[in-house]
């Protein structure tokens, strides 16, 4: 068993699930809806078939826990949804242009403000963020989705949507941009609960922005004022790139927002099962996202399923990059911990509940998976001895008791007490199990494995100490210091692993 890490590995496909699961069981989660407040059957659009989207990370920083605990939510239904029979084609997509500040019209695009912080072209500035993403969600064991769009690539599609949308008088075109008309389009707010009145109430509109209301939005920001100096632009007319400098208004870049509601329809369809994010996606981003793609298609709802995770809370207060408290993965790990303990602390709450984190919670949680992974352990060794009795019907029972909980709007704290009391009896009863008795109780455990991803065999779960060894590597052939490199690769030659480099990826192989 080796893991890498490289942004190309997907350790994760290794591991899917391949277990059979009763028919019957493949229909019956009840999943809560924000868009209807109020849980749901969930059928997909296509029978067997689930397409899913995720809003990705806008890559300017190191996404925090926070932020990762709504991708673990989007994995964890995924994997829920592959155990119970469906095919999931996932997207998720990569913002590397177009998000301002404070997630509104005006303000700098974040990741041009980080460029210029670090003096890098914004390419380099997102790629290399990009990368610490993904080696963040490998470390999470996240599962690769079909597809991950970086928004960069997909402005032709953007400007296509936004020309539909002047056509037929949902969107108008200002000196510094297009903008959405909300007026337009009566829906607006159902999401997110919010009212035109409310949401004009205090708000001003920029002068330069010429706005007709308030919560009008940006579908298209030209290369004007404040967005003069906007490196990464393109030709509205056409969809090239362009190559002007300075103030343009022939070129500009999208809004964050037309972003996804063109990846989403370009990928996966104008109407797609489930859309999951954040909390904080919900106004203005989803709200928004919803206009869009439903002002400019005939398929209606946009979304069927809005599946929303609430927020991680530090103590009383919300986690947020504006109040400096937040926790990323290396911090994490360099208290002691793996990232798989942090995925299973995270997962193990309701993901309507906010978590409110704490280390001594996190310490549980690392208490609780290794007690799980041993007792899988000690049953995946069992044999079965011959002339003793089969449990099958009460084992069915327990494979049961766990479906009912994930399919009750993915109740994990239900599960995992399933888990536990699971745990408890196959140890009681594990000297009377026949040979399909056995076999039942370890289908059971592949499925727990599969569901929560945070139950891995030891050897593939590498040491907090090796995961920071490797980074520190990673940085050291980043800035070509090989000297350090070759300490640290014989740091982890001490640790027990060899790593190999193959391009830009970090191959691990136990030694
Ligand atoms: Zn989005």
């Amino acid at each position: 068993m080796h893991l890498r890490t490289g942004p190309s590995l997907n350790i994760a496909a290794t591991l899917r699930y391949a277990g059979t699961v009763p028919a019957k069981q493949t229909t019956g989660l009840r999943l809560y809806n924000t868009l209807t407040k109020k849980e749901e059957v969930f059928e997909p659009i296509k029978k067997g078939t689930v397409t899913m989207y995720t809003c990705g990370p806008t890559v300017y920083g190191r996404p925090h826990i926070g932020n990762y605990a709504s991708f673990l939510m989007a994995d964890l239904l995924r994997r829920w949804l592959e155990v119970s029979g469906y095919e999931v084609i996932h997207a998720k997509n990569i913002t590397d242009v177009g998000h301002l500040l404070h997630d509104r019209d005006q303000g700098d695009d974040k990741v041009q403000k980080q460029a210029e912080r670090e003096k890098l072209h914004p390419l380099e500035i997102a790629r290399r963020y990009e990368q610490e993403f993904l080696e963040d969600e490998r470390a999470l064991n996240m599962l690769e989705p079909a597809y991950r769009p970086r928004a960069s690539e997909y402005v032709k599609q953007m400007i296509v949507l936004v020309k539909k949308l002047l056509k037929n008088g949902h969107a108008y075109e200002t000196d510094d941009g297009i903008y959405f008309s909300v007026e337009s389009f009566p829906a607006y707010g159902a999401l997110s609960g919010n009212t035109l009145e409310n949401l004009s109430a205090g708000a001003r509109i920029d002068v330069k922005e010429q706005k007709k209301h308030p919560a009008d939005f940006a579908l298209w920001k030209k290369c004007v004022g404040g967005n003069g100096a906007h490196i990464l632009r393109w030709l509205f007319a056409t969809g090239e790139v362009s190559t002007t400098e300075g103030e343009d208004p022939a070129s500009g870049f999208p809004g964050w927002h037309i972003e996804c509601s063109a990846m989403s329809s370009s990928l996966l369809g104008e109407q797609i099962d489930i859309h999951t994010g954040g909390e904080d996606n919900i106004f203005p981003h989803h709200e928004c996202e919803i206009a869009q793609s439903e002002a400019s298609s005939s398929r209606k709802p946009f979304v069927r399923h809005w599946v929303h995770r609430r927020r991680i809370q530090m103590g009383e207060e919300k986690m947020s990059k504006s109040l400096g408290n937040v926790l990323s993965l290396p911090d994490v790990i360099h208290e002691g911990f793996s990232p798989l303990d942090l995925r299973y602390y995270l997962l193990s709450v309701h993901y309507r509940t906010n978590l409110k984190f704490t280390m001594k919670g996190l310490d549980d949680a690392k208490k609780a998976r290794r007690k799980i992974m041993e007792w899988m352990e000690e049953m995946g060794s069992k044999e079965s001895e011959e002339g003793k009795e089969s449990e099958e019907g009460v084992i069915a029972r327990w494979h049961e008791k766990f479906f009912d909980a994930m399919n009750n709007d993915l109740n994990t704290p239900a599960a995992l007490a399933v888990v536990f009391d699971f745990m408890t009896l196959s140890r009681l009863r594990k000297n009377d199990l026949d040979q399909s008795g056995l076999s039942a109780v370890k289908d059971i455990i592949e499925m727990i494995r599969h569901t929560f991803g945070c139950f891995e065999p030891e050897d593939m779960d590498v040491s907090a100490k090796v995961l920071e060894l490797l980074t520190k590597r990673k940085e050291a052939r980043q800035s070509k210091d090989y000297h350090l490199s070759d300490q640290l690769r014989e740091e982890i030659r001490k640790e027990g692993y060899e790593v190999r480099d193959n391009g830009d990826e970090q191959e691990l192989k136990k030694l």
